[in-house]
């Protein structure tokens, strides 16, 4: 199987009827950069940051957080790096004085950066001092997004810190592109609002699902309803992939369902051609896609519009891989 493997990565990443789609790598740690080029990744689709301010030593000192991304940059060739600002909070605790009853209801990603301005003008120094350093290669994209209010700020944030370091003579990338997580069912559902403020998104399944069906993610007690293949996620994946399609914007999926081979097959099905997983994933993933057409993609996408239930979307995908 793993020879099998091997010969899946060598291939082009397209269709069996030749339309293209893009995989990338779901990073936390520097340690998993060291497989990342032999599995043919398109750079990494998600650096989730948030575990350098949990070693606080590290975030607390501005240079070693602009060390560990330029490490990143630096083992990524020439790839893309989109690099999510702290998603902090929920069940990775902030401030052990601020104990909160709802914890993923409550003070997280972006909602916890806006009340620490400090570190979030940190953060987006060090950000934007890499990318200037690799220019055209790094994105920023914002977690927990729920109001538009919130990208409006976040927006302002990032360009008064570009203005602050072109004042000091930095060199800046001052086209680096801004995208959201959409994974609170509020930005799904108004999605255009959203769209049209950004220059791309990124569907985050862990989180969607997780409060659309209104399960803690985290909960064993109900972990058999917390399913990513529930209807209702589907139908906002394809609320979000038509609003990207028709405002020309690039849609990824970096949540769990997308290193589900099925799942991903119905994404392209839906429009969405990027794709962002954990890097273990990446070759049974693309073992699937590159095995069948965008025709049978697209039927399967619409079929799963018309399920009610899991049971049957599940049904559904096993009799589509089966063909
Ligand atoms: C998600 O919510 O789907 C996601 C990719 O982010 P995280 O798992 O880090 O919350
Ligand atoms: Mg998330």
């Amino acid at each position: 199987r793993d020879k099998k493997l091997s010969e899946v990565i060598n291939k082009k990443s397209e269709t069996s009827d030749g339309h293209p789609f893009i995989l990338r790598a779901n990073i936390e740690f520097p340690e998993e950069l060291e497989h990342l080029r032999a599995l043919k990744a398109s750079g990494i689709g998600l650096l989730r940051t948030e575990s350098i301010y949990m070693e606080k030593e590290h975030f607390e000192d501005i240079a070693m957080q602009k060390e560990f991304y330029r490490t990143i940059m630096k083992e990524t060739g020439s790839d893309p790096v989109i690099m999510r600002l702290f998603d902090a909070g929920g069940d990775k605790l902030f401030d052990d004085n601020k104990k909160e009853q709802n914890p993923f209801l409550g003070w997280r990603g972006i909602r916890l950066l806006l009340d620490n301005r400090k570190l979030l003008r940190e953060q987006l120094e060090a950000i934007l001092t890499i990318a200037g350093e690799f220019p055209g290669r790094i994105k920023i994209l914002v977690p927990m997004v729920t109001v538009l209010e919130e990208l409006t700020e976040v927006k302002e944030e990032i360009r008064s810190v570009q203005e602050r370091l072109q004042s000091e003579g930095k060199d800046i990338d001052r086209e680096v592109p801004v995208g959201i997580m959409v994974e609170v069912p509020s930005v799904a559902l108004k999605i255009d609002k959203f769209t049209e403020m950004v220059d791309f998104v990124s569907i985050g399944t862990n989180d969607l699902t997780q409060y659309v069906l209104a399960v803690d993610r985290g909960n064993e007690l109900i972990a058999d309803i917390y399913n990513q293949r529930h209807p209702a996620v589907w139908e906002l994946i394809a609320k979000v992939a038509d609003s990207a399609v028709r405002y020309n914007k690039q849609v990824t999926v970096c949540g769990e369902l997308a290193s589900d081979p099925v799942s991903a097959a119905c994404m392209l099905g839906m429009g969405i051609n990027d794709l962002s997983m954990a890097p273990g994933k990446l070759a049974g993933v693309k073992h699937l896609l590159i095995d069948r057409s965008l025709d049978e993609m697209k039927q399967l996408a619409e079929k799963v519009l018309d399920c009610g239930t899991t049971q049957e979307v599940n049904n559904l995908f096993k009799s589509w891989s089966e063909r």
